[in-house]
């Protein structure tokens, strides 16, 4: 019916000054968050963003996605760098392009719900620093967890696009839940939550072109704002899903740059670019200009990422998400944790009882957290479930779930799992139904109370009002209260070349370092002279032992007559004389002790053995207690689930066997009733 539906060709020119399209096709940049994210664990630093910024405002995007998602978790975390200070560097950068960021509802940039004083004063200080688009998501599409942002948004003059999280339950749209009128009436209440724009978020990849086109018509014609797409390239679908989107009428798509594009990120712009030239939808960038920031990207930037693209596959696209709609971080998580139980054969019992477990969890989208949440509950029940008993073993997440902390699911939870679930949970047994962050107590002042003056700002608190330990870990880096680690320190583009010229040695089998003659050390008066001997070859060699004593001498003792330094030694490594390490080495195979003392004590009394391998969490019962079948013994966590552990019998606990954070394998005896 709309003029949108129509692809024509114009009589346009094709050169940059081409005049504005009827209709113009608008992109945002999504590759300095979503596109290192997907593809380089979100490790992209701020000063590897700096050489394209000033290119990239040229270009026209809509706005570029800079913050948000895993990018404040993982800068303080690991990178050592401070959140805000990116806005705000950028921002020098981009003087025309309005900056986007993913705002995970009332989670914010963090996985948990956060209070509202919280929610509030993290909104104001993003917009203070400079942010200007907020794309706001919640795993339930549960809008209720939007209320408290919301307004904030709208009173900073920021822009709200509310997004809809795109689930399926088959393989095309429709069924009882996601169908098209689900997602109009999500559409609807964006609207009247005052949304300037409406984002599908496709996080999965699973939105088929047809589908796209059905949908996206379907909102163009039901509600005002501006509809956004955004979909990554995991199933290989994604750019015939935007081709599609657009001939429906998108009025905006997400895209990256080609060295952050395809696999799990999203398309590359280019081919958009030039697939619509003098088109009614024609997005009238410059293609030149592009191709002078990949090439930027891709010589000074990528060289130093290279080692973090996951290159255990050829292929660049994943078919799983289209045989069982797992998304792949979700498929990743559950084969790596059947692998470590021994279990792999199961998988395809996961994959058969994973549809069952979402329905009973009230048919929840699958994306983080909610994927993890239901895929190892999946796990547990396929493992531990009995033929007389289901959800045997039910996560401390699920129990949340069922009890509304995380919002209001698509259907309601099945009534027994949920009872079965909130037996004897902490907060209660009778799940709420009210906005879940009103039943959470202000945070600010009790954070601001413990972290004292270490928070020079408003910034700075919610940095550790956000991430607790992590935050203030970084807030003493920062002020110089402890030594920023090795670890988080950027490598240069120095070093990437090092390690190519010491891999391309490597694989030649020259790995002895020779040094120039003019960097040749002076001899100290400690060198001794050896005989080597390799097989039928014969070497001298000098060995002075880099700054200071001669640990040589125990050398000759230990040697046999015949070869002076230890034959076995590599005869590469002058300078590390091989007897040494050997000589301070402990006694090993101490450290097993406590499991195999533990096996034995099991015939004195009932073992509590871990069902899976994880980490300790906590005890809650001690030596001496006593505890009855069914009750809490201890917990622990796996795939960052925790599990509650029973007690298999009544008894006295006789035996506690390790203490919170010890990593414990599978059947490992943690306690011992008797
Ligand atoms: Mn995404």
């Amino acid at each position: 019916m709309s003029e949108h539906s129509q692809i024509e060709m114009t009589e346009m020119k094709y050169g940059k000054d081409r005049p504005e399209a009827k209709h113009k096709l608008m992109i945002e940049d999504v590759s300095l968050r979503d596109g290192h994210q997907s593809l380089f664990a979100t490790r992209g630093r701020t000063e590897d963003m700096i050489p394209v910024a000033e290119r990239m405002d040229e270009i026209g995007f809509w706005a570029v996605e800079v913050w948000g998602g895993a990018t404040f978790d993982v800068m303080h975390r690991f990178l050592g760098e401070d959140p805000w200070e990116r806005l705000r560097t950028l921002k020098r950068y981009f003087k025309k392009t309005p900056f986007s960021m993913l705002l995970r509802g009332q989670n914010l940039v963090g996985y948990r719900n956060y209070a509202d004083d919280v929610a509030k004063l993290f909104v104001k200080k993003t917009v203070d620093n400079g942010m200007e688009v907020f794309r706001t998501f919640d795993a339930l599409n549960d809008f209720r967890n939007f209320e408290t942002v919301v307004p904030v948004i709208k009173e900073c003059g920021a822009h709200f696009q509310g997004c809809i999280c795109y689930s399926l339950t088959e393989a095309r749209i429709g069924g009882d839940v996601y169908n098209l009128e689900y997602y109009i009436k999500k559409a609807k209440e964006l609207e009247d939550m005052g949304a300037d724009s409406i984002c599908i978020k496709d996080m999965a990849g699973l939105i088929a072109p047809y589908d796209a086109y059905k949908l996206i018509k379907a909102l163009k014609d039901n509600v005002k704002p501006l509809i956004h797409l955004h979909s990554h390239s995991t199933s290989g679908m994604s750019p015939m899903t935007h081709f599609k989107a657009i001939e429906a009428g998108v009025d905006i798509i997400d895209t990256c740059m080609t060295p952050y594009a395809y696999r799990t990120s999203h398309a590359a712009v280019e081919p958009f670019v030039m697939s619509l030239l003098g088109t009614n939808r024609d997005t009238g960038f410059d293609i030149n200009a592009l191709a002078d920031i990949n090439e930027i990207l891709e010589k000074e930037v990528m060289p130093k990422y290279k080692h973090l693209l996951d290159d255990t596959k050829v292929s660049v696209i994943d078919i799983n998400v289209l045989l069982h709609q797992t998304p792949g971080g979700m498929l990743s998580n559950l084969v790596n944790q059947l692998k470590e139980m021994d279990a792999l054969d199961k998988l395809d019992e996961v994959y058969k009882q994973l549809p069952k477990v979402r329905k009973e969890l009230g048919q929840v989208p699958l994306v983080t957290p909610t994927s993890q949440i239901v895929g190892i509950q999946t796990v547990n029940n396929v493992l531990f479930d009995t033929p007389e008993e289901r959800y045997k073993m039910v996560t401390a997440q699920v129990k949340d779930l069922c009890y509304g902390l995380y919002g209001k699911t698509s259907i309601p939870i099945d009534p027994e799992v949920q009872k079965k679930a909130l037996k004897g949970y902490d907060r209660g047994e009778d799940p709420i139904t009210c906005r879940p962050a009103e039943v959470l107590e202000p945070e600010l002042e009790k954070a601001k109370k413990e972290i004292g003056d270490l928070a020079v700002d408003d910034e700075d608190l919610i940095v550790y009002a956000l991430f607790p330990v992590t935050g203030k870990k970084y807030l003493m880096q920062k002020y110089g209260k402890e030594q920023v680690p090795e670890s988080v320190k950027p490598i240069t583009l120095e070093d990437v070349e090092k390690q190519t010229q010491m891999i391309d040695k490597a694989k030649k089998g020259l790995l002895v370092e020779k040094f120039k003659a003019e960097d040749m050390p002076e001899k100290s008066e400690y060198a001794r002279t050896f005989n080597v001997f390799v097989e039928d070859e014969y070497f001298e060699v000098g060995v002075d032992e880099v700054g200071g004593a001669p640990v040589i001498t125990y050398a000759a003792a230990a040697a046999p007559a015949q070869a002076p330094v230890a034959p076995v030694a590599p005869v590469a490594a002058p300078v590390a004389p091989a007897p040494a390490p050997t000589a301070s080495k402990p006694a090993p195979a101490v450290k097993e002790e406590p499991k195999q003392e533990a096996a034995p004590a099991a015939s004195a009394g009932t073992p509590v053995k871990a069902p899976m391998p994880g980490m300790v969490i906590k005890y809650e019962k001690n030596v001496g207690d006593s505890v009855n079948e069914g009750e809490t013994v201890v917990v622990i966590e796996a795939m960052k689930m925790e599990n509650a552990l029973p007690a298999p019998t009544s008894g006295v606990i006789q035996a506690v066997n390790y203490n919170s954070g010890d990593s414990v394998a599978k059947d490992d005896v943690l306690a011992v009733i008797e």
